[in-house]
């Protein structure tokens, strides 16, 4: 995996602070946090740091590949350090996002394919269900 220092160094970006102060967070967590939940939970560390600081941040990430954009409808994004494709999974009850691991969905790209004329690269691959926590209730 390419570190953020060379991928910046490479596309002649600047490395701020607050870019890496992004970036780590999203690598430290697995909950696909809204720009948001990430701005909230690097306040204590980064006070100055603004809400359009940390989408200015994300837009960078996402633009030179180090994290992608997970679109969860009505115009809610979520953000994931994790670029390899994998397929998510979100509670439509309390809006929490997963990953689910230990499954490979590529094979679909070559299913696709014979239904259309396009080379497939890859596919982003949503379920939504209730989580155990909301099936507690
Ligand atoms: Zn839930
Ligand atoms: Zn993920």
């Amino acid at each position: 995996m390419e570190s953020i220092t060379s991928v910046f160094k490479d596309k002649k970006l600047k490395l701020t602070p607050q870019r890496i102060a992004v970036y780590k967070y999203l690598k430290s967590t697995k909950e696909h946090p809204s720009a948001e939940s990430i701005y909230k939970a690097l306040q204590p560390e980064y006070p100055t740091m603004s809400l359009a600081t940390v989408y200015k941040a994300l837009k960078t990430l996402v633009a030179v590949n180090l994290v992608q954009e997970l679109n969860v409808g009505e115009g809610n994004f979520r953000y994931d350090a994790e670029v390899e494709s994998h397929p998510h999974i979100q509670c439509l009850s309390c809006g929490r996002v997963d990953d689910i691991m230990g499954i490979n969905l590529m094979y679909l790209n070559d299913t696709v394919s014979d239904y259309s004329d396009y080379t497939i690269l890859s596919n982003k691959v949503y379920f939504y269900g209730t989580c155990s926590d909301c099936n507690n209730i």
